[in-house]
């Protein structure tokens, strides 16, 4: 009551501008995500590493737009493709001499892929590899696993989403590849694909065991159906995402958020023969429009972002990074004997209050949220923003400084809380 009292009391101007904006959007919010009670921050605006509120408090940006926004927020490469596009002029009704650059950019980078699509979000990168996976195998059902998110209709996190469309899914458990194995077995005539993030990420950011994705390789080769890994949130990892690292290469990888320079992106690719189906002049192929699938501003912003910016080498750095965060982090909490831990990869983390270690949803479901929430509420006094979830998604601006103050914040909080 104290803490909220406080963060009622601080943010005068968040709280009107959630009233001012519920007059024309329902609960004042359009990206449900966001909201929070009592309510959210609302930022005014960003500079490099850091985010100021509409009642001048400024903050480190912790959340990264949710992994969209590993370039900051004003990196001067972004800024410079963005305006030169700009200068040329947008929304040219016909293809354009960026998008090949793109694409020929991402399909050396990415392990799986041959060829590739884009679209606007991560989310119709998965419906379009759904799609994609169905039209090659002639097969209806899709293998997801409880806990994932792929996007705002295609989500079982907590639950299936009320609005996901209706397709004939078969639900398995994350980091079980004996049970994964059975259903594969057991729908094997009608599997058209297994559609898998290779670390839940909404779910709290728990990695697939290697050897299980290895399982469902081989399983889903055997019984043919399409692997598809939704790299949407790991493709970070490495220049190659979450399969280079591992030597697993899936048939289809969905991607989005900062391959498009932090612009509205998304991405489905893969073998050549699968991806050959979306071909205009193929007579079999099908079709995959889209107004913005190659708007300059993204194709320009994702060009620069990942040749002058986000290199393999960058990528190597930063993963090391978030792991040296995390690492910290955990001891940390060990040290400090309190039953928290952080999960995740690289530079993706996500704080549970657990002792045991989270392998599942259903274990990150299970804790105590009270003591996430006291954790946010925390960090935004102390002058860190992140995900009310617990989410970080390191940004490349964030500084050596900036994780020393989350590790010196999270430490005050741990001395509250702790035994
Ligand atoms: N897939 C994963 C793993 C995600 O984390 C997200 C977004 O958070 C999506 C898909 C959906 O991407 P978008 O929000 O761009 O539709």
């Amino acid at each position: 009551k104290a803490v909220r009292d406080d963060y009622v009391l601080r943010n005068p101007k968040s709280s009107a501008q959630l009233a001012q904006a519920a007059k024309s959007m329902p609960g004042g919010n359009t990206r449900t995500v966001l909201y929070y009670d009592p309510f959210p921050l609302a930022m005014a605006r960003g500079e490099g590493q850091h985010l100021f509120d509409v009642d001048g408090h400024r903050y480190v940006n912790f959340l990264g737009e949710y992994t969209a926004g590993i370039y900051g927020h004003t990196d001067p490469h972004i800024r410079e493709a963005v305006q030169n596009a700009l200068a040329n002029g947008v929304n040219l009704s016909a293809h354009n001499t960026l998008e090949s650059q793109l694409a020929a950019i991402l399909c050396d980078r990415i392990p799986s892929w041959d060829m590739v699509r884009f679209t606007n979000s991560g989310t119709e990168a998965n419906l379009v590899g759904i799609a994609l996976a169905k039209a090659f195998t002639g097969r209806s059902k899709i293998m997801v696993f409880d806990g994932a998110y792929h996007g705002s209709v295609i989500a079982f996190a907590g639950g299936a989403s009320p609005i996901n469309v209706p397709h004939d899914y078969v639900v398995a458990t994350y980091n079980d590849p004996q049970g994964a194995r059975e259903l594969i077995a057991q729908h094997k005539d009608d599997l058209a694909a297994v559609l898998i993030e290779p670390m839940l990420g909404a779910s709290g950011c728990i990695p697939a065991d290697k050897e299980f994705l290895q399982v469902l390789r081989e399983e889903t080769e055997k019984v043919g159906a399409v692997l598809i890994f939704d790299e949407v949130m790991t493709s970070r990892l490495s220049a190659g995402g979450r399969q280079a690292l591992l030597g697993i290469m899936p048939d289809i990888t969905t991607a989005g958020k900062y391959l498009g320079g932090g612009m509205s992106f998304g991405a489905v690719g893969g073998r050549a023969d699968i991806m050959g189906l979306m071909d205009p002049g193929n007579p079999k192929g099908i079709p995959h429009p889209g107004t913005f699938n190659n708007n300059v501003i993204t194709m320009a912003a994702g060009i620069a972002g990942l040749t002058k910016v986000y290199t393999a080498d960058v990528a190597v750095a930063l993963t090391k990074r978030g792991d040296r965060m995390r690492d910290g982090l955990n001891a940390l909490a060990r040290e400090k004997n309190v039953a928290v831990q952080f999960t995740g990869l690289g530079s993706l983390m996500n704080m549970h209050p657990a002792v045991e270690p989270v392998k599942t949803p259903q274990q990150a479901l299970g804790c105590d949220g009270r003591l996430r929430d006291l954790f946010f509420f925390h960090l935004i006094e102390e002058g860190i923003y992140q995900a009310r979830r617990g989410l970080v998604a390191l940004m490349l601006p964030v500084q050596q400084e900036d994780i020393d103050h989350y590790l010196a914040a999270s430490g005050r909080f741990f001395d509250r809380y702790g035994d």
